[in-house]
């Protein structure tokens, strides 16, 4: 569980170009914070900072009250869903989900009984064996899920996790994504371009336009309006 504050946020890349604006934001405990905007407002640039992986130009980033700007992508406690899945081609399922684990030490009947409640979680119990090019588009993306679920992180970054999938498989998987993340209780920011996934998913939405929040509110409440 974390709550997140977001305190005047900023972002100016080297070239000069200021992709995030004071941004200040305050996302609960438990809290789906949907990202919407136009190509190039900022919606990625803030995902990385919040990940670690963009060093922030100014203002704070807190978790559960404590300044986390300095940290470490991997001491942040935090985990990314991605579009192209950057699942370990080489890796079986078993231990593409189990390789964070194993990396911060934990114990080997530990990490195998982590990997099997979070593949019965996902369906992907037998699944575990194969390879990422013996799944299919959808199978990869539960993979994908599991890596991020397993290690029972305070916060989901989702960077547009189902774009590469079809209408069908996306509709399914959203609401996958909606199930576990009400029943995990996980605080999450995610990032789309697709209405209906904003829709559904968001308890709070977020309209960024040039770098600004254009509008926050319910999804009924932006949607409605004419
Ligand atoms: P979005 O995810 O909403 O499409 P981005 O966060 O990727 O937007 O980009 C925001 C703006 O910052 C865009 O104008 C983009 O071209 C610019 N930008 C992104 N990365 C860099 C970079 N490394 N250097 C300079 N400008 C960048
Ligand atoms: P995405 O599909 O996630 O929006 P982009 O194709 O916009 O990604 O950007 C790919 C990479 O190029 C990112 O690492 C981003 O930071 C960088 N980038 C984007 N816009 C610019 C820019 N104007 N100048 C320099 N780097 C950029």
């Amino acid at each position: 569980m974390a709550k997140i504050e977001l305190k005047g946020l900023q972002k100016t890349y080297a070239n000069g170009h200021r992709a995030v604006q004071a941004l200040n934001i305050d996302i609960d405990h438990g809290e789906m914070l949907v990202l919407v905007g136009p190509s190039g407002c900022g919606k990625s640039t803030l995902l990385r900072m919040i990940a670690g992986l963009e060093p922030i130009t100014e203002g704070e980033l807190l978790i559960n009250g404590e300044r986390v700007n300095e940290r470490e992508p991997g001491e942040r406690d935090i985990a990314m869903v991605f579009q192209n899945y950057a699942l370990y081609p080489h890796m079986t399922v078993f231990d593409n989900m189990a390789y964070g684990l194993k990396v911060r030490g934990m114990a080997r009947a530990a990490i195998r009984a982590r990997v099997e409640e979070t593949a019965s979680l996902l369906e992907l119990e037998a699944l575990l064996e194969r390879r990422p090019r013996q799944l299919s588009g959808g199978q990869r993306q539960r993979v994908a899920m599991g890596r991020a679920i397993v290690r029972n992180p305070r916060l989901f970054l989702f960077d547009e996790p189902l774009s590469n999938l079809d209408a069908k498989l996306r509709g399914q998987m959203r609401l996958e994504i909606k199930r576990l993340q009400r029943k995990l209780n996980t605080t999450a920011v995610y990032v789309t371009h697709d209405q209906v996934e904003a829709m559904t998913l968001a308890d709070r939405l977020v309209v960024l336009n040039q770098g600004r929040v254009e509008q926050v509110g319910r999804p009924m409440d932006i949607y409605r309006r004419p």
